[in-house]
């Protein structure tokens, strides 16, 4: 499929899990994409990466430019940078809170503002923001993350409305558990990783985990032209967490 020839895609958090699933598949269907993350340097040919920070607008403002202007527009941004949190509103700390909204929430914020007068100038454009059913599952230990990815969520809503008569559509996908090294991380935090393993995936209606290439797969369904017609949704990739 070749549905992104002559197209240019920019995917934040690129370097890792989701966001290097996608911009390799997005690359293989024809566009040229840029990375932008904390440190980009894993990213290999086709991919080029910038160095930014989504906390740090003078940085984000800088990637931007210097990839818009080697990519020679811009017509696909996949907001995606994020990091996780666990505890209450009794155990995270008000810095924790301000920390993770910033990356989860502004950090998207900043981007798009940034990619937007970009953006406009696209005759397909689209932007696709990693949001989480952690939105609107209502799990346990997860209140400050889910309120960033709830935000997120309204924000994906938002911006569809302002930006639709732009040509310019936004979308969401939700996530359940992906199999990335942000969940490998939390699962050799654990005692026993292998058992905690087993039972995360005895947890999914479909006894395994969602593979990064899946949430991939429709984050560029929803990027793709083909998509003309799909504005201000949100694609569950769960396994039927969700529905089930
Ligand atoms: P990951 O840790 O493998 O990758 C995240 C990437 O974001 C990393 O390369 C990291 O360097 C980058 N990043 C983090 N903070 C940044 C910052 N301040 N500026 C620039 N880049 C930054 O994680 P992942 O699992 O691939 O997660 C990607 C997205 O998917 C996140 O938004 C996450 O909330 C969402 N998500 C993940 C899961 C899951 O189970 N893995 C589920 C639902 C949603």
């Amino acid at each position: 499929m070749s549905d992104f020839e002559g197209l240019t895609a920019l995917v934040t958090g690129g370097a890792s899990g989701i966001g290097r699933a996608t911009a390799g598949l997005l690359a293989r269907r024809g566009a040229k994409v840029a990375v932008l993350d904390l440190d980009p340097s894993p990213v290999g040919d086709p991919l080029t990466g910038y160095a930014a920070d989504v906390t740090d607008d003078a940085s984000v403002r800088a990637a931007v430019a210097a990839a818009v202007h080697d990519l020679g527009g811009l017509d696909v941004l996949v907001n995606n940078a994020g990091i996780g949190a666990q505890g209450t509103v009794e155990t995270n700390s008000d810095a924790e809170w301000h920390h993770v909204f910033d990356v989860n929430v502004f950090g998207m914020v900043r981007t798009a503002r940034a990619c937007l007068p970009h953006l406009r100038a696209s005759a397909h454009a689209a932007i696709v923001n990693t949001c989480s059913i952690a939105a609107t599952a209502g799990l346990p230990q997860r209140a400050l993350y889910s309120a960033t990815k709830g935000a997120v969520y309204s924000l994906t809503l938002a911006m569809a409305a302002d930006h639709v008569r732009e040509g310019i559509r936004v979308n969401c996908v939700n996530p359940g558990t992906v199999d990335t090294p942000w969940v490998g991380r939390l699962l050799d935090a654990a005692d026993d990783p292998a058992a905690e393993r087993a039972a995360l995936e005895a947890r999914q209606p479909t006894g395994r985990l969602v593979t990064a290439d899946e949430v991939a797969a429709a984050v560029a369904h929803l990027a793709s032209p083909l998509s003309a017609a799909i504005t201000g949704t949100a694609l569950a990739v769960d396994g039927g967490m969700q529905g089930l």
